[in-house]
């Protein structure tokens, strides 16, 4: 049975969050009937008071070489099994609407490995907001996993108040909630996109995240 190889797969990595969701409420439904997610966590749960910028783009850059290597094992199986698939790209087309072709983190809440947080990313019980996301849409009828529609975020307002230019709007996400509604993407990603020239790469800011009380030994 196929997700029992799967289940196979991921049992190798098993600090590894994964589920699977249908995609009705995807374009992408017209050829695929469900999609694969999982969340791998950085290598290292950053705070604040570990934080660095470089630390944090070195955390997701090594989270990307491990979900490849998770994705190699998944292809090999699927080729095997004669499943059609697709792996959609990481991040959006273009700078101009800075929309993904697939939201990862939307499969996410709906394979019910988290809801979305303050800070607009995805928030795992285990690990907070330090995980990095990939998915496989699948022609192959998975037994899908609960969703999440709200948020546990409570009165926290950890990441809205760091962020250096007040791009968080400090509402509580549910299933039904807009981008817009939670950030100012736009803002947030002019500001990073600010350090290409000196840096040769966008700022990986991740003070929003790191000070997520979630996946930290605390609670809220
Ligand atoms: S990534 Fe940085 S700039 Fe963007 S919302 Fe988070 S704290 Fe603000
Ligand atoms: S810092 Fe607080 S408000 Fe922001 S995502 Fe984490 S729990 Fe939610």
């Amino acid at each position: 049975m196929v997700a029992k190889k799967i289940q196979q797969i991921f049992a190798k990595v098993p600090e590894v969050k994964y589920g699977y969701t249908d995609i009705s409420y995807s374009s992408f439904s017209e050829e695929y009937r469900s999609a694969l997610v999982f969340a791998v966590p950085h290598e290292e749960q950053l705070s604040i008071e570990s934080y660095t910028e470089e630390k944090f783009e070195k955390c997701t850059l090594n989270a990307r070489k491990e979900i490849e290597v998770i994705l190699q094992d998944i292809e090999t199986l699927l080729k095997e099994e004669r499943i059609k698939y697709y792996i959609p790209p990481v991040g959006q087309q273009n700078e101009k609407d800075l929309l993904a072709v697939f939201s990862f983190k939307y499969a996410a809440v709906n394979a019910g490995l988290g809801w979305i947080g303050k800070n607009d990313v995805l928030i795992t019980e285990e690990y907070g907001p330090r995980v990095s996301l990939s998915t496989v849409l699948l022609d192959y009828p998975f037994e899908t996993g609960r969703k999440i529609t709200e948020s546990r975020c409570g009165s926290c307002n950890r990441c809205v108040d760091i962020c250096p230019h007040k791009a968080l709007k400090g509402l509580n996400w549910d299933i039904n909630a807009l981008r817009n509604n939670l950030i100012d993407y736009h803002l947030c990603n002019q500001k990073r996109s600010a350090y290409i020239e000196k840096h040769g790469r966008k700022n990986a800011c991740g003070l929003c995240m790191v000070v997520c009380p979630f996946g930290m030994r605390e609670t809220i």
